[in-house]
């Protein structure tokens, strides 16, 4: 299959210099890079007069920062400090003098006489072994930058004139660019250029703004008006998303936007109740960069790395290596000791169908997850040839995606085991003893999870898609939101059934979905006596307080009252007085 199967959702890493996460419209800015061109001056006359035109340059260019500066709300914080920094530099005689120089002694124009002092910095600023300093070049680079487009005499364009609410997408920016957008709608930025210890990094860690620098070539993945995802925290863009993602990236923004600093002193405490019941904490994972994240918001492991991404956006399938690298990375990720990895959810509207795969009518409903794997078994053994051979490197386990019934357990199963033993005659080390399990997020796997948990080593409850089948709500339908509800009584009934056949079967019984990460849930699914929650990073800090807070006599005792009611409403409010009366003196939170 090629690129073109592919749906033209982007995603790029990048380094996260400012946390957060936005979702917006693109605004490319788009300034032109002065182009020097040198041309050889003949007389004193000429010289006279390019010394004049650099002056004048100089003078204008300090006058555009201190309108800069002088448009700031904030007087004092790091971005007025920057702007005088540039415009030290500016005056710096030193730098003047030598383009001056320059230009009497090579008789060029003030162009390449700025051109050849900022060259002359660049290689005394690379002999500089202390990385920070070192990057100090780029404010050098910046001002010149500023002096370049003043001697071009063209208008060019300013944050300051973007008016509408937009998110960023630039070559490069500089730290007075970056400071303009504290007093505009500027909503986030990602560029293609910059590092971790760049001024305009700081600046926008400072003015609080998502921000994500190094992406090599986003300004030629994207157009204006298109819509962008900026993970400041995971250093992550994604352009054009799909609902789904885009849903995914609006909790995590809900729950970034209520973390407290109380939380996440205490978000490395383990996970277990006044009454001593241990919950398994795990983060949902799309990008290995989110391993950090995860770590520092608390957790010891992934519940669930979606490996869809892998797929996404490339010239070619991933090969198998490529897979590998990807799963050790999260297998060795810094503070990571288990790693659950999904086989890709991939199909139905997320490949274009020109591979003889017919546009689907109901693509949630259709050939996705583990029916597409089963069908094309080939793409299916280059990922769980990867997965075999990542398990030696630690507590690896597989998750597949979409089971309804007992045969596609069999038949994964088979492929597994024959893969296995592909690799052991070939000498390559595996973990035999690999423990498989699936995702129950169709309703069918829910009425007969008895018979599945006698087929597999764990069950993971995929709520978004269960809840979706189970209440028939699309769950990117805007229209029918409200009918999408958690603690909808069929859901918790179905919860308890999935959970009841687990512990009967003897195999642990976690939770992946959306669910999992929502704190009103928190003690329903306590008292539901879920083995595991794995949910996205930022919500990790607050369940585990709930846990940490809760006994699972009294969650079981909310549970038994909650499910008298007959409406998803009832139970809500119920649960939200319950939570609002426990809970609302050290974890505070709009119910
Ligand atoms: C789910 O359906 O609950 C789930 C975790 O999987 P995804 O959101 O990737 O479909
Ligand atoms: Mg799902």
């Amino acid at each position: 299959m090629s690129k073109n199967e592919l749906k033209t959702i982007v995603a790029l890493r990048g380094i996260g210099v400012s946390p957060g996460i936005v979702i917006g419209s693109v605004y490319v800015f788009n300034r032109q890079d002065v182009k020097e061109t040198l041309y050889k001056l003949s007389d004193g006359e000429s010289i006279s007069r390019e010394i004049e035109r650099l002056k004048k340059a100089l003078g204008k260019s300090e006058q555009e920062l201190l309108d800069i500066k002088g448009g700031l709300k904030d007087r004092e914080g790091i971005g007025p400090l920057l702007i005088d920094v540039h415009v030290m530099i500016l005056n710096d005689k030193a730098f003047i003098e030598n383009t001056i120089k320059n230009i009497g002694d090579h008789r060029v124009n003030a162009e390449w006489a700025l051109k050849m002092t900022i060259s002359k910095h660049r290689e005394m600023f690379d002999k500089i072994e202390d990385d920070y300093l070192r990057e100090r070049i780029r404010d050098v680079e910046y001002v010149g930058q500023i002096i370049q487009r003043n001697l071009s005499g063209k208008i060019h364009e300013k944050i300051s004139d973007i008016r509408e609410e937009v998110v960023i997408v630039a070559k490069d920016l500089s730290p007075a660019d970056t400071v303009q957008m504290a007093t505009r709608k500027i909503m986030g930025f990602a560029t293609d250029m910059g590092g971790k210890t760049s001024h305009t990094a700081i600046v926008a860690k400072s003015i609080g703004i998502p921000a994500v620098v190094g992406l090599e070539k986003v300004t030629g993945e994207v157009n204006t008006g298109d819509t962008i995802i900026v993970d400041g925290t995971a250093g992550v863009v994604i352009i054009n998303p799909d609902p789904e993602v885009v849903k995914r990236y609006e909790d995590k923004k809900r729950h970034y936007l209520v973390m407290e600093e109380d939380l996440l002193k205490d978000a490395h405490l383990p996970a277990v109740t006044v009454d001593g019941h241990s919950v398994g904490v795990g983060a949902n994972i799309e990008f290995i960069e989110e391993i950090p994240s995860a770590v520092f918001h608390g957790a010891n492991g992934i519940g669930l790395y979606r490996t869809e991404f892998i797929y996404i956006n490339k010239e070619q399938l991933p090969s198998e290596e490529e897979h590998l690298s990807n799963y050790k990375k999260v297998i060795e990720g810094e503070g990571i000791k288990w790693a659950t990895i999904r086989t890709f959810d991939l199909g139905g509207d997320k490949f274009i169908s020109d591979a003889g795969l017919a546009k689907e009518m109901n693509p949630v409903m259709g050939l996705r997850a583990i029916r597409f794997c089963l069908q094309e078994i080939e793409l299916f053994k280059v990922q769980l040839r990867a997965i075999l051979r990542a398990s030696v490197y630690g507590n690896v386990g597989i998750l597949l995606p979409m089971i309804s019934g007992v045969k596609e357990i069999v038949d994964a199963r088979n492929i597994i085991d024959e893969i296995k033993e592909e690799l052991i005659s070939g000498g390559i080390p595996i973990n035999k003893d690999i423990k498989i399990g699936i995702m129950i997020e169709v309703p069918s796997a829910v009425i007969i999870a008895d018979q599945l948990a006698e087929r597999v080593d764990f069950f993971s409850i995929g709520t978004n898609d269960l809840i979706q089948y189970a209440l028939a709500i699309d769950r990117v339908n805007e229209r029918v939101t409200y009918l999408y509800e958690p603690l909808h009584p069929a859901i918790l009934r179905m919860i308890k059934q999935v959970v009841d056949a687990g512990h009967n079967a003897g195999i642990k019984v976690a939770m992946c979905g959306e669910m999992a990460g929502d704190p009103l849930c928190t003690p329903i699914l306590l008292g539901l006596k879920l083995d595991g929650l794995s949910m996205t990073p930022l919500a990790i800090p607050r369940v585990k307080n709930i846990i940490r807070n809760s006994t699972v006599g009294e969650s079981e005792k909310l549970l038994k009252e909650v499910m008298a009611f007959s409406t998803a409403s009832e139970i809500k409010e119920y649960v939200k007085d319950y939570m609002t009366k426990k809970f609302s003196e050290f974890c505070p939170v709009n119910w």
